[in-house]
């Protein structure tokens, strides 16, 4: 049996060497953040420089400041922030657009360079943003691609035939936070002929990636979440090296010409990854980004991945030892090498209204329809002692049944 007390937690919070990054952020007080994995929150940095930009940047430098400021700069120059954190080189990473558009654009791309394949291989877990988005790919192509909707992650590498053109896979599930296995994956890809695009969007920030190692063709993923850049922050996007001739995306806007600013009459792709822009880069979210992407400076994506790992050991280990007979079951895979950075448990009717009890008691996780009730851990500001006080409280909202209340019912728009 494990020490599950809190003074074992605390012990555990000494020896922690990513213990002083929680001063880099701006936490409320009463408040446990078990919800970096959906919205990271505010660093120090990002906000002295959301205030610098909007007040001087352009209050007083106008639109000299695209010069001045280099705000023209700024989607190569979080690319090459975004690099390492990826396994990539600077030259082969971009902030531009959202996830979903981003998907769009290297999706197209990829089918074009597979003009005789028809097939496109996804999970049927895979969040519905990225399968809608294959699916309005498919409809404004009208060659008769077909969407292969695979059931069980132990089924792609059987799925992957001499007939797909594209693999389009999550790293790490959003609801399940199962880890897929990326070396192994590409390369059936790759094996068969296929191209593969990677969402990084739950493990960008969360567990060391290496793209440029695995030989992945495309890759995507989300700024707001384990990245910290804020609500609604653009994303970004990975092409290998090989990719960068074809100068093919389809959302052809002046930003992704080879030389926006002479304006000329037809479009030329810029010859590098700047063609995977479209339009004008949002510059007050790029900023706020770019100082958040600092909190990194320093930190070993080792260090990171060992303490995940052990926040989400201990959270489990703490819940199925306190509150076993509950209804909580969990979904997480117990694997370390098939675990992401959250955690999820699935409560056949309360799953909804025991995460608004837990909000309420100032531990703040996620609910994921039907019946999700999702942790996400992010080592760089969460301690053990969080996860004790958390599942302390979840311990006396299941206890008590507190959450069986209406006003724990009652559904928000956004959960
Ligand atoms: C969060 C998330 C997205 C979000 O896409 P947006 O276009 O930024 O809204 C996309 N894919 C996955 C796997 C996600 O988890």
């Amino acid at each position: 049996m494990f020490d599950q007390s809190l003074t074992a937690a605390q012990e555990q919070d000494l020896n922690d060497r990513l213990a002083a990054k929680r001063d880099e952020f701006i936490l409320p007080d009463g408040v446990i953040y078990l919800d970096g994995n959906s919205l990271g929150p505010l660093p120090h940095k990002a906000a002295a420089r959301i205030h610098q930009t909007v007040s001087h940047e352009w209050g007083d430098g106008l639109i000299r400041s695209w010069n001045d400021a280099h705000w023209v700069d700024l989607p190569r120059k979080i690319g090459a922030k975004i690099a390492p954190l990826i396994g990539a080189s600077p030259e082969n990473v971009i902030m531009a657009d959202q996830t979903s558009v981003n998907l769009f654009k290297v999706l197209s791309l990829a089918l074009a360079l597979r003009p005789d394949r028809k097939k496109i291989v996804t999970e049927r877990r895979n969040f519905p943003s990225d399968n809608y988005i294959a699916e309005g790919v498919i409809k404004q192509l009208g060659q008769g691609h077909e969407l292969i909707h695979v059931e069980d992650p132990a089924d792609l590498h059987a799925a992957i035939d001499d007939d797909v053109a594209v693999v389009v896979l999550t790293h790490v599930n959003y609801r399940d936070g199962r880890m897929l296995d990326m070396a192994g994956l590409t390369k059936s890809a790759h094996d068969a002929g296929a191209l593969i695009i990677w969402d990084l969007a739950h493990s960008a920030g969360a567990t060391p990636i290496n793209l440029a190692a695995c030989d992945v063709d495309f890759a995507i993923g989300c700024t707001y979440k384990y990245l910290n850049g804020g609500p609604g922050a653009p994303a970004f996007l990975y092409a290998a090296g090989r990719h960068l001739s074809h100068g093919k995306q389809p959302l052809s806007g002046w930003f992704a010409h080879q030389s926006p600013f002479a304006f000329e009459a037809d479009f030329t792709p810029a010859p590098d990854i700047n063609q995977f822009l479209c339009g004008t880069p949002p510059v007050l979210s790029a900023a706020a980004l770019d100082a958040a992407l600092d909190v990194w400076e320093g930190v070993s994506l080792q260090d990171l991945r060992a303490k995940s790992l052990a926040l989400t050991d201990y959270f489990i280990a703490l819940i199925e030892s306190r509150c076993p007979q509950h209804g909580l079951t969990l979904i997480t895979p117990r694997d370390h090498g098939s675990r992401g950075s959250h955690v999820s448990f699935t409560h056949p009717d309360g799953g909804y209204a025991i995460i608004a009890a837990l909000i309420a008691e100032g531990v703040i996780g996620d609910f994921r329809a039907p019946d999700i009730l999702r942790f996400g851990f992010t080592p760089l500001y969460t301690s053990f002692s969080d996860v004790w006080h958390a599942v302390d409280k979840l311990t006396a909202i299941l206890d008590n049944k507190t959450w069986d209340q209406a006003q724990f019912h009652a559904r928000k728009v956004v959960t």
